[in-house]
């Protein structure tokens, strides 16, 4: 799946797609096993 994007958590290129909120993400913020950004992995919700 191609990403174009910057993660919204560190501001790299973003590799994934929360299915969750949708927010971009890298690996290192991306919970592979449900598909979801950390913070929807950990049950918290994105705060604007
Ligand atoms: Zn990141
Ligand atoms: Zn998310």
């Amino acid at each position: 799946m191609k990403v174009t994007g910057l993660c919204v958590y560190c501001g790299k290129p973003a590799t994934h797609t929360c299915s969750l909120c949708g927010a971009l993400v890298c690996d290192m913020h991306y919970n592979a096993d449900k598909g979801i950004c950390i913070a929807c992995a950990q049950g918290k919700k994105a705060k604007k």
